[in-house]
């Protein structure tokens, strides 16, 4: 007998931002059997003007528990669920649970339990509206009480709750410690949530429903209706979430990624399109040479050169420990035979700049030290770059061209990525160029 297929649809705060798209989240939910455990954001912006139900907690929050009136953030809050209600004919009062809130609020309940709010209230009424079983994601989502996600525990807690539940909504963001205290995730992190539920129901599939259909191939606030990708791997995903490409939260990848269950981004407002589907391994007809092009801008790389520091042993194991007892974690490493780089994001290396210096000093006693504060990072990223002679000489030329000129380079070992660094003003142009030569030549 073929094993029935499950599906986990989370469901972002824009594709459930009103009633209209809670309509269309039943029809989609509907139209799939196998999507028998949804996972919501909080409402999400209905207009461009206007605001997220998490922003607004988080005001209301903070109002409230520093004595300013909260009053009318708090009725802003209400009212979104309030038009949900009426507007869908729901059979459902959040009267109690708003008073809850409000004592807790007042209380002084926490940051996190107060944002944690609209994803709570969002998911009792969708779970009424599709005739779902509600579950709190604070019975199964577990932190420890520092705040520390504990997967291996949620992944128990989850996969026994929902063992015998055919059909669930589990609010997305958050879930708590064994006090019973809440803890979310940071911001986005309902696309972490899905993935959770993807892995302890053992999904066939997770989709993460959106208001895009996928990845585009580059920015398009840089790239003029740039291409979509319309699959990618794991690896890929990782490094184009990890440069800047937001489209999900990039530390969503790891639960599903481990039991090699596939990720679909999808459209709420254009449920035909396939958008971009995430596996593990892709077939020889989804093989391109570019996958994606990303970047982020203000970084800082601080040069160190030391005579024979090739021969030194133990040199880089010091470097990092300089970087280490700081508290910093690195981006790249390019090295070469007595000089080696390191780039870490700019306002972090402003913010301990003197503590950075006196470590490296001490531990490294170096010839000369140079700091670089106007740097940009741009990753191409492509598995089938392993392939195609004649990248390389492509990459280079077109950036020589449009008269980019490259401060570092930093070729990935796992030979998808590449990434270069230019001055922050350099940053579109280098998109650009590579974008025109790479994708659309
Ligand atoms: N509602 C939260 C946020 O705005 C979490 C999420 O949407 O995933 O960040």
């Amino acid at each position: 007998m073929k094993k029935e297929q499950i599906k986990t649809a989370k469901f972002g705060g824009s594709s459930l931002a009103d009633a209209a798209h809670f309509r269309k989240v039943k029809e989609i939910v509907e139209a799939d059997p196998a999507r028998r455990y949804i996972v919501p954001s909080a409402p999400g912006r209905r207009s461009p003007e206007d605001e997220k139900v998490t922003d607004l907690l988080y005001r209301c929050y903070e109002e409230a528990s520093s004595g300013a009136d909260y009053h009318n953030s708090m009725e802003k809050i209400r009212k979104r669920y309030q038009d949900i209600i009426d507007e869908l004919s729901l059979n459902v009062s959040l009267d109690a649970q708003f008073e809850k809130i409000k004592q807790a609020f007042l209380g002084c309940a926490g940051e996190e339990y107060a944002a944690s709010r609209g994803e709570y209230l969002n998911a009792i009424l969708l779970a009424a509206f599709l005739g779902y079983e509600f579950v709190d994601a604070a019975e199964v989502i577990r932190f420890d009480k520092y705040g520390n996600f504990q997967s291996e525990r949620t992944n128990f807690f989850l996969s026994e709750r929902l063992k015998n539940t055919r059909c669930a909504v589990i609010p997305g963001f958050y879930g708590a410690d064994d006090a019973g205290n809440i803890h979310t995730f940071s911001r986005g992190g309902s696309d972490v949530s899905g993935a959770l539920v993807a892995r302890a129901v053992s999904a066939d599939l997770y989709e993460n429903w959106t208001d895009v259909s996928g990845f585009l191939l580059a920015d398009p606030s840089i790239i003029h209706d740039p291409k979509k990708i319309h699959a990618m791997t794991f690896g890929e995903l990782r490094e184009l979430s990890y440069r800047g490409a937001s489209v999900l939260h990039e530390e969503a990848v790891f639960p599903v990624r481990r039991e090699g269950i596939p990720i679909q981004i999808r459209n709420t407002n254009d449920p035909a399109d396939p958008g971009t589907i995430i596996r593990r391994q892709l077939s020889a007809e989804e093989e391109v040479p570019i996958t994606g092009i990303a970047g982020k801008k203000e970084f800082a790389a601080i040069s160190i050169a030391k005579n024979c520091m090739n021969s030194e042993i133990g040199f880089i194991k010091k470097l990092l420990e300089a970087f280490e007892e700081n508290k910093i974690s690195f981006e790249h490493l390019p090295s070469g035979i007595d000089t080696v780089s390191v780039i870490l994001p700019r306002v972090e290396y402003e913010e301990k700049k003197d503590a950075i210096m006196a470590s490296l000093r001490r531990l490294l006693d170096p010839d000369k030290i140079e700091v670089d504060t106007d740097l940009a990072l741009v990753t191409v990223v492509g598995r089938g770059m392993r392939s195609v002679s004649g990248i390389a000489a492509t990459f280079f030329t077109c950036l020589g061209v449009a008269h980019v000129n490259i401060k570092m380079i930093d070729m990935g070992s796992n030979e998808i990525n590449c990434t270069i660094g230019v001055k922050n003003e350099d940053f579109e142009k280098a998109i650009r160029a590579l974008y025109h030569a790479l994708v659309e030549a």
